[in-house]
């Protein structure tokens, strides 16, 4: 096995060109465990630990630019307040060592349905920047995953950053284990509520072949809320509709029986998630309501 180190971006693009079938290497804690227990044998291994800007992020007006490589840790400690969402969900990753090491850019090359960034990304609705040296691209997530560990990723791009937008309103992830850490998804569900497009996106982990969006559950949240006027009123949602919401969450999983849950329990978990998620994150849209309306 061959490793390329190279010294910046564009030695890194310029290498991927030549060796597209190069395995980059970010925080190592997906490709290590694969090259340790065989299940892969690069020809060429393309370490990106010399690649500083993989590991700078940007906070603009509208949204942060988080390179590939930042840890989880740093997602913890400095963009909380600007991404939520994917800060719970950074919390839920592993350990601390494998925080301190894995990153978004290493959860999405692997692009596992059970990775805990990616509902996340899905219900803030983030771009995915690739590049290669033909060029940059910026993939919605929606489109990012194309299968069982597969994304759109073509042979010589490498993840330069994702783009999440500033959350302009309350944000959840809730994930369901086997135990209370170190594990990985039985299912997780993220939910963000936009306040100013009055929508609310949904992301769902490890019930399907890909990371999901449970786009009829939206659609019908998003109807309910505008009918019954709950974002201007900021009313207590009800019961009959946050049940539906739930139902529609876990009509869209197409979950697998395996070592970590039945199909029907991920079914069954995905709902309660996403009526927690939905409890939690409408309680914190009111008290924030209340809170500018007091101020007032
Ligand atoms: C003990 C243990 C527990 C874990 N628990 C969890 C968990 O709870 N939740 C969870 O989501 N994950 C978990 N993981 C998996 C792993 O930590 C995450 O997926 C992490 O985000 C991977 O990031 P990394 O930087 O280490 O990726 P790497 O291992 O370096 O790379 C992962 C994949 O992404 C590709 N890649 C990396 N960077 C780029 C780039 N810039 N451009 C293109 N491709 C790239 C690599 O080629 C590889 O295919 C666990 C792993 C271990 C070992």
């Amino acid at each position: 096995m061959d490793f390329l180190r190279p010294a910046g971006w564009e030695e890194a693009l310029a290498a991927k060109a030549e060796h597209p079938t190069a395995v980059p290497i970010a925080g190592g804690t997906d490709v290590m465990v694969e090259i340790n227990s065989d299940r892969r044998r690069p020809e060429y291994l393309m370490d990106l630990n010399r690649v500083g800007d993989l590991l700078e992020w940007e906070v603009g007006e509208d949204s942060v630019r988080l390179g590939a490589s930042v840890p989880y840790t740093r997602i913890m400690e400095n963009l909380r307040a600007e991404l939520p969402g994917l800060a719970l969900a950074s919390h839920t990753v592993a350990s601390p060592q494998i925080r301190n090491r894995g990153g978004v850019g290493g959860n999405l090359g692997t692009a596992s349905p059970a990775g805990d960034a990616h509902p996340v990304l899905l219900a803030a609705g983030a771009e995915v920047e690739v590049e290669s040296v033909r060029g940059k691209r910026l993939i919605p997530i929606d489109a990012f995953y194309t299968g069982v560990k597969r994304n759109a990723l073509e042979p010589d791009e490498l993840i330069r950053a994702v783009r999440v937008k500033k959350a302009d309103g309350p944000q959840q992830f809730s994930k369901v284990g086997t135990r209370n850490a170190m594990v990985i998804a039985v299912c997780a569900f993220g939910l963000a509520l936009h306040p100013g497009s009055r929508t609310v996106r949904t992301g769902i982990g490890s019930a399907a072949p890909t990371p999901i969006r449970a786009t009829a559950a939206e659609e019908f949240l998003n109807a309910a809320l505008d009918e019954g006027g709950f974002w201007d009123n900021g009313k207590i949602i009800t019961p009959a509709v946050a049940k539906q919401f739930a139902v529609l969450c876990s009509a869209a999983c197409d979950p697998i029986d395996d070592v970590r849950g039945t199909a029907g329990y991920r079914r069954h978990a995905v709902g309660v998630l996403a009526r927690r998620t939905l409890t939690w994150t409408w309680e914190s849209y009111r008290g924030a309501r209340h809170t500018t309306e007091g101020a007032a």
